[in-house]
């Protein structure tokens, strides 16, 4: 049938494009295997179109971040949420040590300053480690649509070089931003990082948001249709870093990448796509994930700002 044909043409058109390089910073992810290459388009009733290596299992990273902001409005409400963390994009790369110089707070929840602080929000106050990583880890698998789990061995191997993201979490308490223990923080982000998804999974959660918060297989609503908005605002703005302006003006759909190479991207009312190639680019987006959003924008018709 056309739709997997043309994703297989597309992956094969990709396929021997062998430039950037495995993320170098996480030792599972300098040890993944570059080669690795799948896509997944998920429509909002739930039937999934896949080609490659699409049941692959490979860390979250970065992609989790818009799934934890949207946790964190739904369980503090969005006014308390935007008092901690902005939605104005930095033009800077992921793990800038920055802050809004006006409001003494990160510029937003895509960076890992900003992630930090939305992960620690989870839960009550008290919260112990092991609790907010089993409330991110639940909360994940509810975009799924299946139980997710975190992977210990990424998980120690970026714990044990995590000097930058434990100089954030320091500035961010230094800076009065929230009172927990940096390290705790650190470790129960670099735990949310280290939650393994597939290619299909990451296009099911992708279709998610596409749906308004609406899992397509369980049915479940995750987040509500103004948390929804909230996620894929700041995901359109600030999703792809220091590439967002390109990104959004060249492919033109809100998107999200992580260090381990994968990339979703959500047309709303329409489709989730994710696709995962180990390679990255100097700003940490996925090589083969990025051209091949390039082709399917071409050639899908998928900007968002086309007229119809
Ligand atoms: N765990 C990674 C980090 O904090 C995630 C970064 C990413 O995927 N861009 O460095």
């Amino acid at each position: 049938s056309p739709i997997p044909d043309f994703l297989d043409e597309t992956l094969d058109r990709h396929r021997s494009d062998r430039s950037g390089a495995n993320a170098d910073y996480i030792p599972d992810l300098a040890a993944a295997d570059p080669e690795k290459l799948g896509i997944c388009l998920s429509t909002l009733d739930g039937v999934e179109y896949t080609s490659g290596d699409s049941d692959f299992e490979f860390s979250i990273q970065s992609m989790s971040k818009p799934f934890i902001y949207g946790m964190a409005i739904e369980q503090e409400g969005l006014a308390a949420v935007l008092d901690m963390v902005g939605v104005e994009p930095s033009g800077e790369a992921f793990n800038e040590l920055s802050l809004d110089k006006m409001s003494g707070k990160p510029l937003n929840p895509m960076i890992n300053a900003g992630a930090m602080v939305t992960h620690s929000l989870l839960g009550e106050p008290g919260t112990s480690l092991a609790e907010r990583i089993e409330i991110v880890r639940a909360g994940l698998s509810e975009f799924a649509g299946r139980q997710l789990r975190v992977d210990d061995s990424v998980a120690e191997g970026e714990w044990g070089e995590a000097y930058r993201n434990v100089a954030i979490a320091n500035m961010l308490r230094s800076y009065g931003v929230y009172t927990d223990q940096p390290d705790e923080v650190v470790q129960g982000y670099i735990a949310q990082c280290s939650i393994l998804i597939t290619t299909k999974d990451l296009g099911i959660m992708a279709a998610t948001l596409a749906a308004g918060g609406i899992n397509p297989i369980t049915g479940k609503q995750v987040l509500s249709p103004r948390v929804n908005r909230q996620v894929l605002g700041v995901m359109m703005t600030c999703g792809m870093y220091d590439a967002a302006g390109d990104w959004m003006t060249e492919i033109g759909v809100p998107a999200k990448s992580g260090v381990s190479g994968g990339v979703f991207g959500v047309l709303p009312g329409q489709v989730g796509i994710a696709t995962f190639s180990p390679r990255l680019d100097k700003h940490g987006t996925s090589v083969r994930g990025a051209n091949i959003f390039r082709t399917l924008s071409r050639e899908l018709s998928l900007h968002i700002m086309d007229a119809p």
